[in-house]
């Protein structure tokens, strides 16, 4: 399984675009700024889009991705989300005051996208994939998924914080190959932290000891002022670990989780 990183930062500056992974071509999840890094053949191969939450950095491009594909022979775009998060699309972006309702257009019969609902727990199948949605702690109801075929699977956090919800659930599923956990702050902003429902190093340390195995770990949504700060602390604290940056722009092959 292919997983290529098309912006995995906290925030945007040249190079580092916010979330948005691909997943053998045609399986995206998140559709923050790091899409644009696509080429329009690319967008064209995306059949299916998955949603942690409806927080701009995780959401921004989606509108632009369907604007480019509304006029293409492009099949409906699968969307797949939590409640809240269709929810928050349909009455914030797609409204016809931020973005036209893509659900409609170009026709009620074959509209640009169709917005569908998961709930924690459910499993989806896209060809040769299961992606499970899995329970995470965040500021808005969020979403974190594993992704697997017979031979490999990779796990993400979305955005998260302290909870055993996530845990047990990975716990009961078979083990990732690869686990991607976002840490957007230091122990300096463990309050700032707390408040956003984001991990910092301690925080993330504490709840990786409730899995039952060690896959490879890496870290997103590093920010982009103090980035490499906070990357030095990490890999302090959780240095048995040994966690990797997640890098925009890599293609990782799940199976041995190395970088192609
Ligand atoms: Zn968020
Ligand atoms: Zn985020």
């Amino acid at each position: 399984m292919q997983l290529r990183i098309l912006g995995c930062s906290g925030g945007v500056s040249s190079g580092q675009g916010t979330t948005a992974f691909l997943v053998d071509n045609t399986l995206m999840v998140d559709a923050g700024t790091g899409v644009e890094t696509l080429t329009y053949q690319e967008m064209l191969q995306v059949e299916t889009v998955v949603l942690t939450h409806s927080h701009l950095d995780h959401v921004s491009h989606l509108p632009f991705l369907l604007n480019n594909l509304i006029n293409s022979a492009h099949k409906t775009i699968q969307v797949y989300a939590l409640h809240h998060t269709v929810e928050a699309l349909k009455k914030h972006i797609f409204n016809d005051v931020i973005w036209p309702d893509f659900t409609t257009l170009p026709t009620h019969d074959r509209p640009c996208v169709h917005l569908n609902i998961v709930k924690y727990g459910d499993v989806l199948s896209f060809g040769d994939k299961q992606v499970v949605v899995l329970p995470v702690h965040h500021s808005v109801p969020t979403a974190g998924y594993w992704i697997g075929n017979e031979e490999a699977a990779f796990a993400f956090s979305g955005d998260c914080s302290q909870n055993d919800a996530l845990w047990q659930a990975l716990n009961n599923l078979p083990p990732v190959d690869m686990l991607i956990m976002d840490n957007q702050y230091s122990k300096i902003d463990k309050s700032i932290s707390e408040l956003a429902k984001h991990y910092y190093p301690d925080a993330l340390k504490f709840d990786l000891e409730k899995l039952n195995y060690r896959p490879s770990l890496f870290i997103s949504h590093l920010p982009v002022h103090h980035k490499e700060m906070v990357m030095k602390e990490i890999r302090k604290v959780l240095s048995s670990w040994k966690p990797s940056v997640l890098e925009a722009g890599q293609i990782y092959t799940v199976a041995t989780a190395k970088k192609q």
